[in-house]
Formats: C-alpha cells, structure tokens, sequence
C-alpha cells in the first residue's frame, strides 16, 4: 500500500515553487540560495497586564531579503500564526514586491493571538507593546522595516503602531512612513484599504483582455456574466467581490467563511452579506442566499472562477482532484499547496498566482510610503492647474465651433467629466492599474514565449527571482 502522501509546510511549499522556476534559470553558483534563504526571524515573548493577570504574546518578524531597503510586509494576528508561516509570507512579499517592481525587500510578521478574543482597549494595548519590542530593534522603522495590515489586522491596529513609534522617535520627520495601510487621517493614503481587493479587479481585468489566455481555460467572452467563488470575505474578498460584482457585472454564487458556505444563483448582495457577517460573525442565517455548513466542500463547487482569499492551503492534495472552476485566481497568500499546484497544472486549470493577484495592496502601500516621504497628499499641486488648462481647452473648441458656424456642442455631462483634475484616489487608481497591466504582460511574455515554461506562477517568479538578482549583483553578490 502506498503511504498517504505528506504536504510540506507553507514555507516548503513555497520554496518548491521558487526551485521548480529557478531550474529555468542561470544564476550564478550559490546566488539561488542566497535569494531563497530567510535572512533573520526575530521571535519575541512579552507579557502585558489584563483583566488582573500578566498574558504573555509570542510575536514574530521575518525578513526574508534586504536586497531593497525598507522590508515591507504585513503584520497577522491569528492563534495559527508560526515561525514557518511569516517566513513563507517573507519570502512571498520578497517575490511580490519584485514582480511589481516596488522597491521593497520582503519582510512579515505576526502575532499568536485571536483577535476576537480581545476588546478594543486589550488589543491597543497588546499591539503597542508589540510596536515597542519591534521598534527597539529597527524592526519598525521608515527606512528599514514597514508592516502593513494583513489577516487579523486593519487601519485601526496600524493607527495604534504609528502613534506607538512616534511617541518613541518623537524628532523623527519621517515618523508616520514606518508603517503602511494606516487610516487617512494618521497619514494614510486614498484608496489603501481597499486596494488588494482593486488590484485582483483589475488582474481580472487585464487577463480577460486577452483573448488567447482566455481561451487556455476554455471560458468565453469576458468578465461579465461570470460565476465566481469567493472564499474569505475580511478585507480583500469582501472588495474584490463587491467592486467584480457591483463593477463588472460578474455573478457572486457563494461565499464560502469559517461557519460554513452561503450560495445564490442570482449573485450574493455582497454589502448586505458583509453587514450579516460581522453583526453576527457568520453567514448563518443570511437572509439572501442558502446556508451550508459543509463550507469547504463549496471550493469543489462548479463556476466560472473561483477565488480563495482566506487563507493559505485551502487548495491541497486532499481537494485538487475535485477542483472543477477552469480559472483559479490566489488572492490569498499561498492558498494552494505545492502538490495541489502540481495536480491542477495537469489538470489544465489556469492559475493566476497571489505573487501578482494580491500585489495590490502591497503597491498602495508603496505610494502611502512615498507620499509619507514628501508630507503632501498626490494631486495637491497640479488638480486645479489641470482643471484650469482643460477648462480653456474646452472654451477655445466651443468659441471656434461656433465662429465656425457649427451648432452642436460638448454635452454638460463630456466637460464637467473632461474638466475634472485628478485627485488622490484617480492617482492611487491609474498607479495600482498600471503597476497590474504592466506585471501581467511580463509574466504572460514569458509563459507564451518560452516552451518550457508552462504557467503563470512560473512565469511570476520567473520575471521576480530575475529582478532580485539583477539587484544582488549590483550589490557585488
Ligand atoms: P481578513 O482577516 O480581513 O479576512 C480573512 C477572512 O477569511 C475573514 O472574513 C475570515 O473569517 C475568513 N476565514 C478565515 N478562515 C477561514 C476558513 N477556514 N474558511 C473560510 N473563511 C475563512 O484578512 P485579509 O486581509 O482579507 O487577508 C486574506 C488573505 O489575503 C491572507 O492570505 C492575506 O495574507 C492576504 N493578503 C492580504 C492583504 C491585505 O492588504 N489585507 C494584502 C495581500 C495579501
């Protein structure tokens, strides 16, 4: 009989991809080592005093590479969180930031803890001293190391860790850069909490501008019309579902959560299961779709795409025979195992890999930080300049239509949407579906034009690894 087959770990995982991508290349002796390799984990216990007791929280932070400086990467609370897990989410932010040419090295980092255990004022005081430990180490730092929201975090812990860090560097001008995703008015940026779920919109977006992929899942037409799954509906799937549904006119037959799977033929109305979920932290007994407590088994479920973004392996060796959406779109990290990679590969699925679906937030991150830098919000200086310029571009087209004889004019609706100068969320916008376009036609490049390369995800490390050692050999490495 043979034995079960095991799963590797998440950080196993990972490294199996970057070696079955780094095979194709032709790096010099011992640099694929060094790119793969997690350069330092700090593990840190610390105790703060709650409801009468002293509570000791483990904390980590992983860098995975300084080969650009700061190390960027999110920062988890979750009971699951472990020294193998931030490392395969360093070393994936590493292979993110790359791929969409941020100028970041990759760092992650987390804390064992459940969140909902917790009120408000615990979880302030927990997330300070963890901003404490890290920032007496440079593991919080606008020049070195910025954490970012991730699973289990959002806005209001990044508001806490900036406030943290400024009370401990009370003269550094740059204090409020050494951490992303952090609400508008603590120095935030237009656009970042949204943005993971708006960078997988608009992957979705540039993958259907293309006919010939299209055809490699043997789905037809485009984005509109399709039967998604989403898995996770926190931060990323709950917008990504809302702007493909409400935007793209794509179909949201079920969200599959913790509890168990809610499905409707008809499209989920995604807000008001969002308001169900967290007034009663589930989707049990929402009103506009069916439950089903055999929530995974809805991963197996027939539709057009189908989008994890939860959490890592739920795609594995257990499931990936069963598989039957043609498109699987990672905006989770790491939601398929190397093995369940291999088996859908074969089966003919096409995946577009979180290294490029979930960059998004990453790249948003990338502007927070460098408006932070300059103290000015994007747009301040030229909207009104821009305005001014199209408004009499607009009255010079109409005095001369009109010495021209001609009666028809611009429609109100044309010069009031023409006129418009771009503020900070147009910017942060065109950036995020720039920085997108760009890194899909470097990856599909590669996955047409080379024979052996037979996937996006190969491609996707392909175009990452690539840039990473261009960067250590400037480094002389
Ligand atoms: P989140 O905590 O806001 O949401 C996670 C959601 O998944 C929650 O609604 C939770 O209830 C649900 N969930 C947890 N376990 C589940 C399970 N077993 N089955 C079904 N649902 C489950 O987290 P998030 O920020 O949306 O992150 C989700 C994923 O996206 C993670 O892999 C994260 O690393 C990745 N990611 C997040 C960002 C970001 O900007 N927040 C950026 C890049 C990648």
């Amino acid at each position: 009989m043979n034995a079960p087959l095991r799963e590797p770990s998440f950080r196993e995982s990972v490294d199996i991809m970057f070696n079955h991508a780094v095979r194709l290349m032709d790096l010099s002796p011992g640099l694929e080592e060094k790119i793969r390799v997690c350069n330092s984990t700090y593990v840190v216990r610390f105790g703060v005093r709650l409801r009468g007791a002293i509570h000791t929280f483990t904390g980590f932070r992983a860098v995975h590479s300084e080969h650009h400086e700061p190390v960027k990467g999110g920062i988890r609370y979750s009971l699951a969180v472990n020294q193998d897990e931030v490392e395969a989410l360093a070393a994936l932010m590493t292979y993110n930031c790359a791929l969409v040419d941020v100028p970041f090295g990759g760092a992650k980092g987390g804390l064992c803890i459940e969140p909902r255990d917790w009120n408000e004022h615990e979880l302030e005081q927990i997330t300070r001293r963890f901003t404490f430990e890290l920032a007496k180490r440079d593991l919080i730092s606008p020049s070195q190391n910025g954490p970012a929201p991730d699973m289990g975090t959002s806005e209001r812990e990044m508001a806490w860790m900036v406030d943290q860090y400024r009370r401990m560097n009370t003269t550094d001008i740059n204090a409020s850069a050494c951490v992303t995703g952090k609400p508008l008015h603590a120095g935030g940026i237009a656009g970042r909490t949204e943005a993971t779920g708006r960078g997988v919109q608009y992957a979705l977006r540039e993958f259907f501008r293309h006919p010939e992929d299209v055809a490699r899942t043997g789905l037809k037409g485009g984005l509109e019309g399709k039967r998604i799954i989403v898995q996770g509906l926190g931060n990323v799937g709950y917008h990504l579902a809302k702007f493909l549904s409400e935007e793209d006119g794509c179909r949201i037959v079920a969200v599959i959560e913790r509890d168990g799977a809610v499905v409707n033929e008809d499209g989920l109305a995604i807000d008001f299961l969002r308001t169900h979920l967290n007034a009663c932290g589930g989707v049990r007994g929402f009103p506009g779709g069916t439950f089903h407590e055999d929530g995974a088994d809805w991963l197996e479920a027939e539709c057009d795409i189908l989008i994890p973004a939860a959490l890592e392996s739920a795609i594995n060796l257990d499931n990936a025979e069963r598989i039957r959406a043609p498109l699987i779109v990672e905006a989770a990290n790491g939601p398929i195992t190397s093995g369940a990679d291999e088996i859908l590969r074969k089966r003919g699925k096409v995946i577009l890999p979180d290294l490029f679906v979930n960059a998004g937030g990453v790249t948003v991150s990338y502007f927070e930080w460098v408006k932070n830098l300059s103290h000015i919000r994007f747009g301040r200086m030229e909207r009104r300049q821009q305005e001014a310029q199209n408004a009499l571009l607009i009255a010079e087209l109409e005095r001369v239509a009109q010495s021209a004889g001609l009666t028809a004019g611009f429609s109100d609706v044309f010069k009031k949407e023409y006129v418009r100068g771009a503020g900070e969320i147009d910017l942060v916008r065109s950036g995020l579906d720039d920085t997108m376009r760009t890194a899909y036609q470097e990856m599909r490049e590669i996955w047409h034009g080379r024979k052996d390369v037979e996937d996006l995800r190969t491609a996707a490390y392909l175009v990452s690894i690539g840039r990473v050692a261009t960067s250590y050999r400037s480094k002389g490495l």
